[in-house]
C-alpha cells in the first residue's frame, strides 16, 4: 500500500456511501478522482461501505491500494445510508466535507461549482434538483408529497427537492458529528444547525447501473425518522384527534336523547366502538413510534461497527 503523509493538509473530503454498487464503483471513482485531480485540490475520497454483499468491497480494496487519496471503512453489516454518511464524516479530515451518492445520480462535475460558493463564505452548500431523470413516476411522486408534508409539519425550514448530495463546512461537519441522535435525518440536521447556506441546482441523472438500493422500507424508516425527529405535530394530532372524539361522543349522546334515534342501539354501538377504536389505536401507534424512538436513543448502542479500514494513516481510530 503506498505510504500516506500523515500531516498532508486536506481541503476537500468526498464521502461516498455505498450498498452493491458492484457495476458502478469503479465508474464513480474514477469520475470523481478526475474532478479532483483536474481542480487541483488536496483531498481524500472516504467510500463508507455499508456492508456491500456484492464485490463491491473487493473493488474498493483494489482501488484504495492504488490510489492514495482513497479510504475505505467497511462496515460489520449494512446500517443503512444515512448512518454510512455519519461514518463518513466522522472519519472525514477535509476543512470542508462533500457527501455524494455513489451511483452517480449526483455528477461529480457540480463538486468544483459548490466548493466555489464555499470559498464565497458558504457554510452549506446544497444541491437542488431540478428534474429528476430515470426515476419512476412512483419515486417522484413520493418524494415530491414527502418534502412538501414535511415542510408543512417541520419547525426547521428543510430545503424541498434535496438530497444529501452537499458540501459542508468543517465547522458544520463538526456539529452534526456531536449529535448524538440515532434516527438520524442528515439533510434536517444540516437545516437545524443554521450556518451560511445556499444553493446549486442540477438535473439528477439517472442511475447510472444497478437498481436503487433504498427498498420501500427503507423509505418509509428515512420518512418517519424525518417527521418524528423533526415535527410533534403527529403526536400534537392524537390529543387533538381524542378531544374531537370525547365530544363526538358527548353530542352523539345529546342528540340520541333529544331526537330519540330508531336506529338498533346495538348496530350504532358497534360502529362507535369501531370508530372509537380506530382512533385510539392510531393515537397509540403514533405514541409508539416516538417511544420507540426514546427507547432507541436510552439504549445508546453504537451507531455502527466497523468490520476494517483501509488507507488510514493509522490503522487504529480511537472512538472513544
Ligand atoms: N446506500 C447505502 N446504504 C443503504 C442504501 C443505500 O449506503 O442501505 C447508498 C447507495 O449505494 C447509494 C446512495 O446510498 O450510493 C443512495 O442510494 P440509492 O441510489 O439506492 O437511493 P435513490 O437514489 O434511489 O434514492
Ligand atoms: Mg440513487
Amino acid at each position: 500500500m503506498p505510504s500516506r503523509a500523515a500531516d498532508e493538509h486536506v481541503q476537500i473530503s468526498v464521502v461516498v456511501p455505498v450498498y452493491n454498487e458492484q457495476e458502478i464503483i469503479g465508474e464513480t471513482y474514477l469520475r470523481l478522482s478526475n474532478v479532483m485531480e483536474s481542480a487541483h485540490y488536496t483531498y481524500e475520497l472516504l467510500f463508507v461501505n455499508d456492508g456491500s454483499r456484492d464485490r463491491t468491497g473487493s473493488h474498493l480494496h483494489e482501488i484504495c491500494v492504488n490510489d492514495q487519496h482513497v479510504k475505505v471503512i467497511n462496515f460489520s453489516r449494512n446500517f443503512g445510508h444515512q448512518i454510512a454518511i455519519t461514518a463518513g464524516m466522522e472519519h472525514a479530515v477535509g476543512d470542508a466535507v462533500v457527501v455524494i451518492d455513489g451511483d452517480l445520480q449526483d455528477p461529480p462535475e457540480l463538486i468544483p461549482v459548490m466548493v466555489e460558493k464555499w470559498q464565497q463564505g458558504y457554510q452549506v452548500v446544497y444541491a437542488k434538483r431540478l428534474q429528476r431523470q430515470g426515476e419512476t413516476l412512483f419515486k417522484k411522486w413520493t418524494a415530491a408529497i414527502f418534502y412538501r408534508v414535511l415542510r408543512r409539519l417541520t419547525d426547521v425550514e428543510i430545503p424541498v427537492d434535496t438530497g444529501d448530495f452537499r458540501l459542508i463546512d468543517r465547522k458544520v461537519c463538526d456539529a452534526l458529528t456531536i449529535m448524538e441522535e440515532k434516527h438520524r435525518f442528515i439533510r434536517g440536521m444540516v437545516s437545524w444547525s443554521g450556518f451560511r447556506q445556499t444553493a446549486v441546482e442540477y438535473v439528477r441523472d439517472s442511475r447510472q447501473a444497478g437498481e436503487t438500493k433504498y427498498s420501500m422500507k427503507k423509505m418509509l424508516t428515512l420518512s418517519l425518522d424525518a417527521i418524528t425527529s423533526f415535527s410533534h405535530v403527529p403526536i400534537k394530532l392524537a390529543g387533538y384527534l381524542g378531544v374531537v372524539s370525547f365530544f363526538a361522543g358527548l353530542v352523539y349522546l345529546v342528540m340520541v336523547i333529544v331526537l330519540d334515534h330508531t336506529l338498533s342501539s346495538v348496530d350504532f354501538l358497534t360502529f362507535i366502538a369501531f370508530i372509537l377504536g380506530g382512533w385510539i389505536l392510531a393515537c397509540m401507534g403514533v405514541l409508539g413510534e416516538y417511544v420507540g424512538r426514546i427507547y432507541d436513543e436510552v439504549k445508546d448502542r453504537p451507531l455502527y461497527l466497523v468490520a476494517s479500514r483501509e488507507g488510514f494513516v493509522t490503522t487504529e481510530v480511537n472512538h472513544d
